[in-house]
């Protein structure tokens, strides 16, 4: 079966793994620590702050900029549910906002704009499939409304702008992301303040982590916080090192492949409507494209399943989920809906070649033509 995203690991991690159990040192050490400088560079940060989870790591970015209750944060209703459970989590209002258009899924800045109120405070961004939001224009929004801006950016590790288009940016390293620890997160933030506020609330809100209380003379500490335990240890840190090291050549080959998909789609199922374009920067975490209206989704994917190609949906809306529908009951959004209801994610990971693009292709092209066949005859 061709899987939609495919972990990468072997014997880098392996090896990083022995070490760390040889060491006798599993948690908040010097892997953690040098994890945290590597993903910092990357991004052109001073610093960051690992993480075990996405959510972990934007529960810990609305915590600390004081977001809480009759605070109103602004997200998009097309994302993992986990950017709009972080502001439950902090007792803030999630405010859903439509995407800008089917072409580019993308929060959209006019429905944002129409939806703030005077309790408005924040706003997550999604760079969905990896792609990047419009980091003037939601930066000049922003200050417009005096909001503060956060960057989901679970979909987009690796590209420099990101962690750069406001207070804080989180990064997941969950198993069927570009680079994976199993489970784990990042922080960036801008304001050193602030990540020293994140680095507390990850432990506990102690004032000093185990390893410092180790190296330093005075083995004390404090609690002058309500934090939580969301810390990272040595071996998903070990294991991040590895993926690390990787990320950058993954997401070439992920922007090869997403370009191979584009044009063999062009030329054998021109029906088929690709969301963003090939020149838009991306991290190309997933292959979101669109069937045609009105067709039968569930058979295109039992076509492609009987040909061993796995696909999922990216997403089903979180307003449309049970838990939020109960919230928001009279809540739409046209145009995420609309995209949601055509939305089939294709197989895309490193491990690819242009041989298995075109094999999926192929079997979406003659699913199509039989689809169109069925309905014609009918
Ligand atoms: C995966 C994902 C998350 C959650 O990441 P975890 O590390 O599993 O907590 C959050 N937001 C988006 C957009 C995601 O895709």
């Amino acid at each position: 079966m061709l899987l939609v995203s495919s972990a990468i690991v072997g014997e880098g991690e392996a090896a990083a793994l022995a070490d760390v159990i040889a060491s006798g040192w599993l948690t908040m050490g010097d892997r953690v620590k040098q994890f945290e400088d590597a993903f910092a560079e990357m991004h052109g940060a001073a610093d960051c702050v690992g993480v075990n989870s996405c959510t972990a790591a934007l529960h810990l970015i609305l915590h600390a900029l004081g977001i809480g209750p009759g605070d109103e944060v602004l997200v998009p209703s097309l994302t993992f549910v986990a950017t709009a459970n972080a502001v439950l989590y902090v007792g803030a209002k999630p405010v859903f906002a439509d995407i800008e258009s089917l072409e580019a899924p993308l929060m959209s800045i006019a429905e944002a704009d129409a939806l703030c109120t005077p309790r408005t405070r924040a706003v997550i961004l999604v760079h969905f499939a990896g792609y990047l939001a419009d980091r003037d224009a939601w930066q000049a929004f922003a200050r417009r409304r005096n909001l503060l801006l956060i960057e989901d950016a679970a979909h987009a590790p690796g590209l420099k702008e990101v962690g750069t288009y406001g207070e804080a940016a989180a990064f997941s390293f969950y198993g069927n992301k570009n680079m994976t620890m199993g489970e784990g997160g990042a922080v960036i933030a801008r304001n050193p303040q602030v990540l020293q506020k994140i680095r507390q609330a990850r432990g506990h809100g102690m004032t000093s982590g185990t390893h410092q209380r180790l190296n330093s003379r005075t083995p004390t500490y404090d609690v002058t916080m309500l934090g939580f335990n969301y810390r990272l240890d040595e071996m998903h840190a070990a294991v991040g090192l590895v993926q690390l090291s990787h990320l950058q050549d993954w997401n070439a080959r992920r922007m090869h492949l997403a370009n191979a998909y584009r044009r063999l789609m062009t030329l054998q199922c021109p029906e088929i409507f690709v969301p963003f374009n090939e020149g838009w920067r991306s991290a190309h975490h997933i292959m979101p494209v669109l069937l045609p209206e009105g067709s039968d989704r569930q058979a295109v994917v039992d076509h492609l399943r009987a040909n061993e190609i796995q696909t999922t949906i990216h997403y089903t809306p979180v307003h449309a989920l049970t838990l939020y529908r109960g919230l928001y009951p009279q809540l739409t959004l046209a145009r995420t809906e609309a995209f949601a209801r055509r939305e089939l994610t294709l197989p895309l990971h490193p491990l690819m070649t242009d041989e298995t693009v075109s094999r999926v292709v192929t079997a979406l092209a003659s699913s199509i033509r039989g689809e169109t066949r069925a309905r014609d005859a009918a």
